[in-house]
């Protein structure tokens, strides 16, 4: 039986054995669905008294107060940790991680995340001791092969975009943003500047504007064009508009955020250039043009990777990302510390700023995410630059697929046009059918597919924004497109009812996502 979180209770006593309200598609009596199991907290399977570890107890008056210390803190009461057998320990785990759909699971074709096959080969380089059982507080003599491996991976990198430099350490897309933006500030500062106007265009992810905002700039929103992309007029009116000697910066997305290449960048990186400001791109969408466009032959002063996107890092449960960022010649004196530097056969990491440099400080403990440098180049020399534009062509391949097998269907917002690496239709042609975006995407959830991302960008209605990567078979995707088209069909065949039913093969169904975000409950409370 469920009670009103969707946990399984024990009936009270006298209760019937059945329940009768069990319907067959939503509920089980033992609140597990098939072999998935419902997954009550630790709290709510262990009972205190039933140990599995045994603590020095408290309530020892002849010990006095020395007995209160465990590992140096003072308790004055139990430490109530629910107590469990190793197997009932093991199995919570293992059911949890069974809850996550995960890209070894399944296809995942969540738009601008860019969720890519982890290579096995990855997994076994980061796990090679020499790299593995290192630590950051090691003296720098005896971890020079991990200084070299990074020196390896920043040498790629500033490669593959036709930089200058780069700052390794930043833990994430929008940290790497941050460090961009910081050392473009720096460098604002440096130059006694004022200019205080960062442009942003409205098909932006969140964390340009909100990177901008957290350093003080102000945002300029720049319109998209009816064909879904910037243009060079619309960057020249906005800096008019505001007068040139304001603008800081511009941060501009390429391949943009509805999967669009923007054509016009060069255009772009010269009226801000010449304006006075930088040129900030959100390399987020890097995975559509890798071994073939380097992003410094635009105009480019700073750029983030996110390793976990397009070098095919783990994302893992919102961690652990890693977004280096490179920057072009005149950023470079101010990227942050710590950074490499090579003098004949030494090799080292610089921990502080001296004159020579104006570095704005550290941005992380350490220097970042070693286990995803080790990855990363592992996923760059096992391809080979031939071996990257590969996978970038196949990646825009294969969302093109999908794009003219479903625009019959689908509604391209911005015309029907080539895409990059992911696909963005609205949902239009679902109009009259009672059937939205959501409703779609809570039917695929049945059908066993994570669902692409909706609603972003915000510039179309209804978005749904389809990135296969170029890790998928055909087949997976023809299966995709073939249950796409079936659901589609069934929408306008006047099957409402079942895609607002939609999840029922789920262990829990419709989530109060609102109520989640706004009133989330971060502690657990024993019920009274
Ligand atoms: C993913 C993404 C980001 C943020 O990157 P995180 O690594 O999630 O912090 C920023 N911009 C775009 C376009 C993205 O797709």
């Amino acid at each position: 039986m469920l009670n009103n979180k969707g946990r399984v209770t024990q009936p009270p006593e006298g209760a019937p054995q059945a329940d009768a309200t069990l319907s067959i598609q939503s509920q089980s009596h033992s609140g597990h669905k098939g072999l998935l199991m419902d997954e009550p907290l630790l709290f709510e399977i262990g009972s205190v008294e039933k140990t599995g570890v045994d603590f020095p107890g408290i309530s020892d008056e002849e010990a006095g107060e020395e007995s209160k210390l465990l590992a140096g803190l003072y308790r004055d009461e139990e430490i109530g940790l629910p107590g469990l057998s190793e197997p009932e320990a093991v199995r919570h785990y293992v059911r949890l991680s069974q809850k996550n759909y995960a890209i070894d699971s399944g296809f995942y074709p969540l738009g601008s995340c860019t969720m890519k096959h982890n290579p096995r080969l990855n997994e076994k380089m980061a796990r090679l001791p020499g790299f593995l059982d290192i630590h950051p507080l090691q003296p720098q003599s005896t971890v020079s092969g991990a200084l070299a491996l990074m020196e390896e991976l920043s040498h790629w990198l500033v490669e593959l975009t036709g930089m200058d430099s780069i700052a390794l350490s930043p833990k994430a897309g929008a940290h790497g943003e941050l460090c961009g933006m910081m050392a473009i500030k720096a460098a604002l500062e440096a130059a006694n500047s004022e200019r205080n106007i960062v442009l942003v265009p409205e098909s932006a992810h969140g964390t340009n504007p909100a990177t901008a905002a957290l350093l003080g700039f102000k945002v300029a929103s720049i319109p998209a064009d009816k064909d879904g992309t910037v243009r060079a007029s619309a960057v020249q009116d906005a800096i008019e508009k505001n007068g040139a000697e304001t603008i800081a910066a511009i941060m501009l997305t390429n391949p943009n955020t509805c999967g669009l290449f923007e054509r016009e960048i060069k255009e772009i990186a010269d009226a801000v250039h010449e304006a006075g400001g930088y040129f900030y791109c959100d390399g987020a969408n890097f995975n559509a043009i890798m071994g073939r466009v380097r992003p410094g032959d635009l105009g480019v002063d700073a750029m983030h990777f996110n390793l976990h996107k397009t070098f095919s890092t783990p994302h893992g449960g919102g961690g652990p990302g890693s977004g280096p960022v490179v920057l072009s010649k005149r950023l470079t004196p101010f990227a942050p510390v710590p950074f490499l530097k090579r003098d004949g056969d030494a090799l080292t990491l610089v921990e502080d700023a001296d004159e020579t440099n104006k570095a704005f400080g550290r941005l992380t403990a350490f220097h970042g995410q070693m286990g995803m440098y080790v990855r990363a180049l592992s996923y760059i020399l096992s391809h080979g630059l031939d071996g990257l534009a590969a996978a970038s062509g196949d990646a825009v391949l294969n969302a093109n697929y999908i794009r003219t097998k479903l625009k019959d269907l689908l509604n391209q917002p911005f015309g029907d046009q080539a895409c990059m690496h992911e696909v963005l239709f609205d949902e239009s042609s679902l109009s009259g059918t009672g059937v939205t975006t959501l409703d779609l995407a809570k039917r695929l959830i049945d059908e066993g597919f994570h669902p692409m991302t909706i609603y972003f960008p915000l510039v179309a209605k209804g978005a749904m924004l389809i990135e296969p990567t170029e890790s998928e078979s055909t087949e997976s995707i023809d299966l995709f497109i073939h249950t796409m088209r079936a659901l589609i069909s069934e929408a306008h065949a006047g099957e409402e009812e079942r895609f607002h039913q939609a999840p029922i093969h789920t262990p829990l169904r419709r989530l109060d996502e609102t109520g989640a975000a706004r009133k989330p409950v971060l502690k657990w409370v024993e019920e009274a």
